[in-house]
């Protein structure tokens, strides 16, 4: 269990057919990763989002994705088909370039390998999601080959193909994109194996993954199991067919490695170092090869003895055992000092000893002659090769070790997290101990930055296993996923006893366009919805809220992992409170808060404004707010409008009093008495029975206009009168005309009475 196989490889190499066959033949899950960032991008073109904005992406915290049965789940949809659309192909090399976007899925990447045979395809999967695989392959192909196989893949999936060099370029372009991104680009893990597909067939390159997977120690866990070997001879033969089928310098290189049982490439020497690192934790292993006695082998058997890695369980036969030979001279020769150890024949006639100190179970007082016979069929491990001779030093103690490792493997759950010690700092990680098993913690996957590491050492830290590494007999771990199953662990506990209506002090985590998410427990994160917020429309919830933010809230909402949460449920809703109370064509009062060109904004209570708009201010349509009224000072007002969903309240101050202009008993024509009140420029401000009119200077003929003071009383004629629009304009010079014109008719009928006669003056008396 628990091995991993990772494949890179730019756009059209194959990798997903070559690692879905491969996880078929192997019984491995596949996980396709690319079918991933595909399945972001389909969601990102459905919602509309700006896919230039990294922002925009955290819709991911309330996504999932999922595979089941080599389906791609997105929000519980199968969307295995709908991700392969030109549109999702277009866009995918944009989304995948986003940190955010990576780290979500890298997270959940390496979630699904927890406890898992695996083997994932993708850009990144050597260099960053499992730079701990078992086996890394970079797959190539020319890209003439690549965009043929894609042009293929649409034609059997009906899509439209495109002509060969638009594909080309297509391919030639996400490929920049993939491997120019600044974040986990397209790249060959150094110890990646290259294969180059352009001129293989896809059974071709699954064989020689095939092959390299059991060269790897897959071969050795299903060898102990005594259950495969029907797969190994099958390997066997593939071997033999891939050295005839060499064709490319790849290919040698794989060749190589799959004629080699010892496999040298950078991988192997890495780990190696991290091995003789581990021989001084089992210190008991390192003194071997000084007590040994190791007899002259032919090269026969030396070239036999590689096909052996140290570690491996081998069974054998108890030739004898050799009994303790103290140190003997004789003469001036001293013959060495020999320890008690029993001979072991392997099947295939290859030799090694088994030394008291190997052995399991054996008590002090007791020898190994009390333990085995010659003709014991025996298990043991192989704890040390010797390169010249090719004779083994075998143990039952790592025997025992690996069994109870294997036993271990066998019993671990989904989900399981330990408390190891950490021992040592090493090249590539950490050194722990949990009960009996030695476990590495790669740098990769420790929960703190790689210059802290040694802050570690001697701590007791949380890990989840992700791998047993039965070849070095440790368990790989990692705090990463630790911490994520303890999380999530800590999550579910608190979901139970979670329940609408309760209230937490939340801090605010992440904002997006629609709200707000409130962490309220540790990893439990809800949504305060935009609406939720306050009882006032939120129009941009940075304007209220920003992120580390604290904030109280309400649990409103429960479904199944979403939690619903209200700022506003907490909040007294003073509108509502308000309004209750009011009604239009209510009069209250209220204070200045804002003056501004439309009108003056009041406070009616402290959380409560209201405004009164300039043409309701006064009946005086020219009425400058500025000189009229001024901030803090309180006035009494009329509310004539409500609007509860705009929650809008307006006010007006001129129906506190009667509009005079509507009282006016004067006409048009009529001479009236007015009164100065301001001097203008070019005329005078009047006022006749409380409205006010104007007086132009140029009408002012019989007194000199610069002699007339603020407060005069001046006879003149209304010229024009509108009420509606509160028009009343003045001439002095017309009221004069009138009385000029009035006097002169009334002397001239004067006149005219005195020069009739008598008898006239009574006939007209008469008619009367
Ligand atoms: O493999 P496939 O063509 O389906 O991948 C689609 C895209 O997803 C790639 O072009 C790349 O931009 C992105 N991707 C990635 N990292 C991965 C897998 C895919 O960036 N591990």
């Amino acid at each position: 269990m628990n091995w991993q196989i990772a494949i890179d490889g730019p756009a059209g190499s194959g990798k997903s057919t070559i690692a879905q066959a491969v996880a078929k033949e192997l019984g491995f899950e596949h996980i396709d990763t690319g079918a991933m960032y595909r399945a972001v991008t389909l969601k990102a073109l459905k919602l509309k989002i700006n896919l230039e904005n990294e922002e925009e992406f955290h819709f991911l915290e309330t996504t999932k994705i999922d595979f089941e049965s080599q389906k791609i789940y997105l929000d519980d949809q199968d969307v295995s088909k709908a991700i392969r659309s030109l549109e999702v192909t277009n866009h995918v090399s944009l989304v995948s370039k986003y940190g955010y976007v990576r780290k979500k899925m890298v997270t959940l990447q390496q979630f699904f390998v927890a406890n898992k045979n695996v083997i994932m395809d993708g850009r990144d999967i050597g260099t960053v999601v499992l730079p701990q695989a078992n086996l890394k392959i970079y797959l190539n192909a020319n890209v003439e080959e690549r965009a043929k196989r894609r042009m293929k893949e649409r034609l059997e999936q009906h899509q439209e193909t495109g002509d060969l060099e638009t594909t080309i370029k297509e391919i030639i372009d996400r490929d920049y994109k993939d491997s120019t991104r600044l974040i986990s680009p397209l790249k060959k893990a150094d110890d990646a194996i290259e294969i180059d597909s352009s001129n293989l067939s896809v059974e071709c390159v699954v064989k020689k993954i095939i092959s390299l997977v059991f060269e790897r120690g897959y071969k050795m866990e299903k060898e102990l199991k005594n259950e495969n070997v029907e797969l190994q001879e099958q390997t066997k033969e593939q071997k033999e067919e891939l050295v005839e089928e060499q064709v490319t310098p790849e290919e040698e290189v794989i060749t190589e490695v799959v004629t080699e049982e010892k496999v040298e490439t950078p991988e192997v020497v890495a780990e190696e170092k991290v091995e003789d690192e581990e021989e001084t934790l089992e210190s008991e292993d390192s003194e071997a090869s000084e007590t040994t006695e190791v007899e002259e082998t032919s090269e026969e058997e030396t070239a036999k003895a590689v096909k052996y890695k140290e570690l491996q369980i081998v069974s054998g036969t108890v030739v004898e055992v050799i009994p303790e030979q103290p140190e003997n001279k004789a003469g001036s020769k001293v013959i060495k000092a020999k320890e008690e150890r029993v001979l072991i024949t392997l099947e295939d006639g290859q030799e090694g000893f088994l030394f008291k100190r190997d052995t399991a179970g054996i008590k002090e007082d007791e020898d190994l002659i009390d333990l085995f016979c010659e003709g014991d069929k025996v298990e043991v491990a192989i704890k040390k090769i010797f390169p010249d001779g090719g004779k083994f030093i075998f143990s039952t103690i790592l025997l025992n070790k690996r069994k109870e490792l294997e036993k271990f493997g066998a019993e671990l759950k989904r989900d399981t997290v330990f408390t190891a010690k950490v021992l040592k700092q090493i090249q590539v990680g950490l050194l722990m101990k949990y009960e009996d098993f030695s476990c590495l913690l790669p740098t990769s996957q420790a929960a703190v930055a790689e210059d802290e590491l040694a802050t570690l050492v001697g701590k007791e830290i949380s890990v989840a296993p992700i791998r047993v590494d039965y070849g070095r007999i440790r368990i790989i771990v990692s705090q990463i996923l630790a911490d994520r199953i303890n999380a999530r662990a800590d999550k579910k506990t608190f979901m139970e006893t979670l329940e609408v209506g309760q209230i937490y002090d939340g801090v605010v985590k992440n904002i997006e366009r629609y709200g707000a998410f409130v962490e309220i427990s540790k990893n439990v994160e809800g949504l305060l919805h935009i609406s939720e917020i306050d009882h006032s429309r939120v129009f941009k919830v940075e304007k209220v809220l920003n992120v580390g933010d604290s904030v109280k809230v309400k649990v409103i909402k429960l479904e199944k992992e979403h939690i619903g949460l209200s700022r506003k449920a907490l909040i007294p809703n003073y509108w509502e409170e308000y309004i209750n109370g009011k009604a239009v064509g209510e009069l209250t009062t209220g204070k200045v808060l804002e003056i501004n060109n439309s009108g003056v904004v009041m406070a009616l209570t402290p959380e409560i404004s209201g405004f009164l708009p300039k043409s309701e201010f006064s009946w005086d349509r020219d009425v400058k707010l500025e000189d009229s009224v001024k901030v803090d000072e309180e006035l009494e007002v009329k509310i004539i409008e409500i609007d509860a969903t705009k929650k809008r309240i307006i006010l007006s101050k001129k129906q506190l009093v009667v509009n005079p202009w509507q009282s006016l008993s004067v006409k048009a024509g009529d001479v009236v008495d007015a009164k100065v009140t301001k001097a203008l420029p070019e005329g005078f401000i009047v006022t006749i029975d409380g409205v006010e009119g104007y007086l132009p200077k140029s009408t002012i003929r019989s007194i000199d206009p610069n002699s007339v003071e603020i407060d005069q009383e001046i006879k003149a004629k209304i010229r024009v009168l509108d009420p509606e629009k509160n028009k009343l304009v003045l001439s002095m010079r017309d009221a004069e005309e009138r009385i000029e014109r009035e006097t002169f008719k009334s002397t001239m009928d004067l006149q005219d009475k005195m020069s009739n006669t008598f008898g006239d003056y009574l006939k007209q008396s008469k008619k009367k």
